[in-house]
């Protein structure tokens, strides 16, 4: 896909841009601040135009107020500033003329039907205005000496110049008063349709964009005044950008003295607009983000103000030197100032709610495994959730391994036993100080701590916001002096965000960064390979395997939704059955696939682990999340359709051990095709986080978030990659904000302190991202 906002801009007018095929998000209407049904919470129906029919139309897609309906913005713009003469007509462009009728008849067509013909003058020559399906009544308005505009996409017809369905305006006098445009009306409601560049709305059921345009215009004249002001004036006046009326009213109707100047201004404001450019839209991306920004921050300030055991001193800070003492390696430089983040974090008698990102492979575990020996030392309970089982049972046979059986944890699955989960559950109860590591299944209700004082969680972008949430209300409890006390919280990513995102989607989150890899790793060597060299990339991984290695072979699902598609999963079995049989012959080739019962695909991990079979053909539903450092050999086919970030966490599954790793991406494309470009990414760096960054721009933020957290970003506007500068200018005022005056009781603030009475609680809830 190519970069997202900008491959809208073109100055063609048939393109659509990214407000207009949304839906716009409902305001709610009792909570507001004028009594429901009047000003901008007027029900959409009463506007003129409108009425039931439209109304149910626009109900149905969300629209229900004045305001929402005011915010249903354009999808495209059309130049229609200046009329143009018949002889200036070209194939295949838009074009407005004033006419006067000629002539009208019916015309029998071939094929037994009949089609409208209109002739039609502007005093330099004649064209032909056609309709095939004529709106009732328009026949009978056609008499000869009528005058009206005509707008519409001209074609040749043997020679003449003429428009199929034109959109007609009536009763336009002549009127020489408007010098840029003579001949179009400077007034009524002939304005929203010609002598400047007008708005074009998606056609929702059918019903015209010329209809949307009537009603908006109706709505922009009559309602847009009332639209409150929410943001602090200062703000507006330090960023110059115009009050919200006015933005509004611009992005539906851009006011003809900007447009009108020329064809090339025209198309310059057009392009504009579609590339969300004018200081119009830089209002209300600024408002989004600013709005965004308060609620993240102050969310945050409060966590801190909320009370959490203090770790550490009972013996916690201790017990971490010891187990660390214990561990069969140093911890890398990153490792040990994580550790320390956390520690300092974990002292505080405020909940900790801290992020560790790094990439695959960096020793996140490790980190926090150590975090959870301060708490078992001083009496506490903690809790590690992996997405998957086998990550669970990686982590539960890690922590044994590394710290020699000082570390009391337990593991709790879906594959536990009903006596064991009872035992399991027992422990917990009964208070004493163990580390739970498991899979949704800690989630559950009868899943209950006695002491629970903090929150693990692997690849947190895998769990959805509630599993989150579930998870750390099981740590509330009442303390002492009768006030809450909330559970530290630390979550693991290994797919690096983007600072921006960072900043927006977290921002409630204090990051810990680990970029150093543990000694000994040699970087993955990456190549792209195309055509020919899939050969030679074969007689690389045989040459590995007869070393002694392994290699993994992964196909792409074709799309989310598609989830383990039968085509796919054929793919896979095939290509499976091809290598064995064509290409590695002496060796053993596994197949796993998201369609295999559980004991089936462990069991095949385990032979994998165990080096019975030399290649392991997957397909990504399967989480190939185990360590097996024997492993130096990743192969990605199609690995066009993967996002960069993804294939550097594919990649990282190799590279573990102190071997040489290779990662070959197969891809059918052309070197210089734009999708296979960003490929080479890969080649050049191992880096997440410039990975990120790059796979930020090209993809957008929906692969970082997961989607859905990607959809509980309430963006309409803005746009994290294209308004980064915004971002951080409304960061910065909205800190500024929280310094100055949290509670928003001064004059200046009232009207942002009116929104967030009135939106705040709702687009809150939305933004809890722990
Ligand atoms: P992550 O979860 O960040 O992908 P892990 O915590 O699973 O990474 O660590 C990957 C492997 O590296 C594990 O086998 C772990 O024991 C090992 N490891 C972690 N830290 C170090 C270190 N500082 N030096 C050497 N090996 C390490
Ligand atoms: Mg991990």
């Amino acid at each position: 896909m190519p970069p997202k906002a900008k491959s809208d801009t073109t100055s063609s007018v048939s393109v659509t841009n990214k407000a207009g095929t949304r839906t716009p998000r409902s305001t709610p209407g009792p909570t507001s601040k004028s009594p429901p049904g009047t000003g901008v919470q007027t029900d959409v129906q009463f506007v003129k135009g409108v009425g039931p029919r439209l109304g149910a139309i626009f109900s149905s897609r969300g629209i229900k107020t004045v305001r929402d309906l005011l915010f249903f913005f354009p999808r495209a713009y059309e130049d229609r500033s200046r009329l143009l003469k018949i002889p200036e007509l070209k194939e295949g462009e838009p074009a407005t003329m004033s006419l006067t009728v000629q002539s009208s008849r019916m015309i029998p067509t071939r094929t037994g039907r009949t089609f409208f013909d209109v002739r039609a003058t502007d005093g330099t020559g004649t064209m032909n205005l056609k309709w095939f399906y004529l709106p009732k009544g328009m026949d009978k308005r056609f008499t000869p000496g009528t005058q009206f505009l005509a707008t519409g996409t001209v074609k040749l017809y043997q020679g003449r110049p003429e428009i199929v369905h034109p959109e007609i305006t009536w009763g336009s006098q002549a009127s020489t008063s408007y010098t840029a445009a003579p001949g179009l009306p400077t007034e009524g409601k002939e304005q929203a349709h010609v002598g400047r560049v007008v708005p074009v709305y998606s056609e929702l059921e059918g019903i015209p964009s010329r209809t949307f345009r009537n009603v908006l215009w109706e709505a922009v004249e009559k309602y847009c005044r009332d639209l409150p002001e929410d943001l602090p004036s200062r703000f507006l006046e330090r960023h110059q950008l115009p009050a919200i009326s006015q933005s509004v009213r611009e992005i539906h109707f851009p006011p003809p003295e900007r447009t009108s100047g020329s064809k090339e201004t025209a198309a310059q404001e057009i392009a504009a607009l579609l590339e969300f450019a004018t200081p119009a839209h830089a209002r209300l991306i600024y408002d989004e983000f600013l709005k965004f920004e308060f609620l993240v921050l102050k969310q945050r300030l409060q966590m801190e103000k909320k009370k959490a055991p203090r770790i550490g001193q009972q013996g916690g800070t201790k017990a971490v030197e010891d187990l660390r003492s214990r561990l069969p390696f140093e911890l890398t430089g990153d490792q040990l100032n994580s550790v320390n983040e956390i520690l300092a974090d974990l002292a505080q008698p405020h909940p900790m709610n801290r992020l560790i990102q790094g990439d695959v492979g960096s020793g996140k575990t490790a980190v926090a495994l150590l975090a959870a020996g301060a708490v078992l030392a001083e009496g506490g309970q903690a809790t590690l959730m992996a997405p998957t089982e086998i990550l669970a049972e990686q982590h539960h046979l890690g922590a044994q391994r590394l710290f020699g059986g000082r570390l009391n944890t337990a593991l709790l699955t879906g594959k536990t036993t009903i006596t064991e989960r009872r035992k399991i559950l027992e422990r917990l109860s009964s208070g004493e100080p163990l580390l739970l590591i498991g899979t949704h299944a800690l989630i559950e209700t009868e899943v209950k701590f006695a002491a629970l004082r903090l929150i693990l969680i692997d690849e947190q972008q895998r769990f959805g916001v509630e599993q989150r949430r579930t998870l750390r209300e099981k740590g509330v409890y009442s303390g002492l002096s009768g006030t809450l006390e909330y559970p530290h919280s630390l979550v693991l990513s290994a797919t690096p965000i983007p600072r921006t995102l960072a900043l927006t989607a977290y921002g409630d989150l204090s990051v810990s960064i680990i970029k150093q890899m543990p000694k000994g790793r040699q970087p993955i060597i990456t190549k792209v390979i195309r055509g020919e060299a899939r050969a030679h990339a074969y007689e690389r991984i045989r040459e590995e395997i007869r070393d002694g290695h392994q290699a993994y072979f992964i196909f792409p699902l074709v799309n989310e939704s598609e989830a383990e598609g039968f085509t796919h999963l054929k793919s896979a079995t095939e290509e499976a059955q091809h290598l064995q049989a064509e290409v590695f012959k002496e060796f053993k080739v596994a197949l796993l696939h998201g369609q295999m019962k559980a004991d089936e695909k462990a069991a095949v991990m385990e032979a994998f682990k165990r080096n019975e079979y030399q290649i392991l053909v997957s397909t990504t539903v399967v989480e190939v999340g185990v360590d097996v450092p024997n492993a130096t050999v990743m192969v990605i086919e199609h690995s066009e359709r993967f996002g960069l970030s993804q294939l550097h966490q594919l990649r990282g599954r190799v590279g573990r051990g102190s071997a040489q790793s290779y990662c070959f991406l197969f891809t059918h494309g052309k070197p210089g095709q734009n999708t296979e470009a960003r490929l080479e990414v890969l080649e050049r760096t191992t880096d997440g986080f410039q990975i990120a960054e790059a796979d930020l721009e090209i993809r957008g933020p929906g692969d970082f978030l997961g989607t859905q957290q990607a959809g509980a970003l309430p963006f309409k506007m803005a746009d994290l990659v294209r308004d980064r500068d915004w971002l951080l200018k409304a960061r910065d005022d909205a800190q500024e904000l929280l310094r100055q005056d949290p509670d928003l009781l001064r004059p200046e603030n009232q009207a942002f302190r009116l929104y967030l009475e009135r939106e705040g609680s709702l687009q809150a809830e939305r933004l809890k991202t722990s």
